[in-house]
């Protein structure tokens, strides 16, 4: 490999199973990046030694003075001013657990910390999709939906770092029970397992119709999932249109929501499920007027993240940038 350049900064981003970890330059490129197991079900410490054999591998041929800070971007719920990792789900080994402290003082860089949505939202305006935009909406939409507002260039985290959980506005008060104990969340009605769910239905009602689908599931309803609808989307299938269809029937008026809340100047769309999204965009601003009172709705620009599956890194390194 060869050695790392100066003025770079290091972005890490921890999830659930894995930890991503790079080296991001000042134009917002990823110049060099690993992949490494985290271990979210042992000790804390356990989980603190996954993260810097993470950095280690990474800086392994690079000098030790090669970058100057760490972005770290993390799952929820985590206090960004302190540093605090609270009680995120899906990393159950970090209770108000230091992180930033403790890799501050491991390295003896300045570390920031913040969470995926936030990190991502901030790489965007930075290096992304929404370079030159002053009043960023970002969401990624993939297992979960996380969300990131960009004010004026900077984060905004409100008054105890807890702002931006867009994927938990409710947009049915009836509607089913999502994980964080609302009811009828975004999350639980448009993230990929709700794509998945209603596919599994619609194959059961209309089993002439659920052949393609069936086909990527290899025969098996049970294992019908958002990807399988992709898939059978692109190969031209009705059914996962409409399953598709009715997914951005649930997102409009929810991001109609979120411009009369923020007026933002950009809606920039990331994760999986955006991408196979991607070419009802086009439909989405056209219904979006019909489901704000913003007069100029229809002029904002909603577009696909540019950072695919390496915005926590660029999100991490915008942090520290
Ligand atoms: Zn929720």
């Amino acid at each position: 490999m060869t050695p790392v350049a100066q003025g770079l900064v290091m972005g890490v981003d921890i999830g659930g199973t894995k930890i991503a970890a790079g080296f991001v330059d000042g134009d917002g490129k990823i110049v060099r990046q690993i992949r490494h197991p985290m271990v979210a079900n042992g000790t804390a410490e356990a989980g603190l030694q996954a993260v810097f054999d993470a950095i280690n591998a990474l800086t392994s041929s690079a000098s030790k003075d090669a970058f100057g800070a760490i972005g770290i971007c993390a799952p929820g719920p985590l206090d960004p001013k302190t540093g605090i990792v609270l009680n995120p789900p899906n990393v159950p080994c970090w209770r108000n657990f230091p992180l930033a402290q403790k890799v501050a003082e491991k390295y003896r860089q300045p570390v920031k910390l913040d969470n995926d949505g936030n990190a991502a939202a901030l790489a965007e305006t930075r290096w992304g999709a929404a370079h030159g935009y002053h009043y960023v909406f970002y969401a990624t939409l993939g297992t979960g939906i996380g969300t990131g507002s960009v004010l004026d260039g900077r984060i905004y985290h409100g008054n105890t770092g807890a702002a931006a959980e867009g994927g938990h506005v409710t947009i049915d008060y009836r509607g089913p029970v999502c994980h964080c104990g609302k009811r009828g969340c975004i999350e639980i009605l448009a993230a990929g397992p709700a794509i998945g769910k209603r596919a599994r239905a619609k194959v059961e009602a209309e089993p002439a119709r659920a052949a393609r689908i069936l086909e990527f599931a290899k025969g098996n309803v049970a294992s019908v999932t958002s990807e399988h609808v992709a898939q059978a989307y692109v190969a031209g299938d009705l059914l996962a249109r409409e399953v598709l269809e009715e997914t951005v029937e649930l997102l409009v008026p929810w991001l109609g929501n979120i411009v009369d809340l923020l007026d933002p100047d950009i809606l920039v769309m990331g994760g999986g499920v955006s991408s196979t999204l991607q070419p009802f965009f086009g439909e989405i601003k056209e219904r979006l007027p019909r489901w704000c009172v913003n007069p100029r709705a229809s002029e904002i620009p909603l577009v696909l993240a540019h950072y695919g599956a390496d915005a926590g890194i660029a999100g991490g390194a915008a942090l520290c940038a």
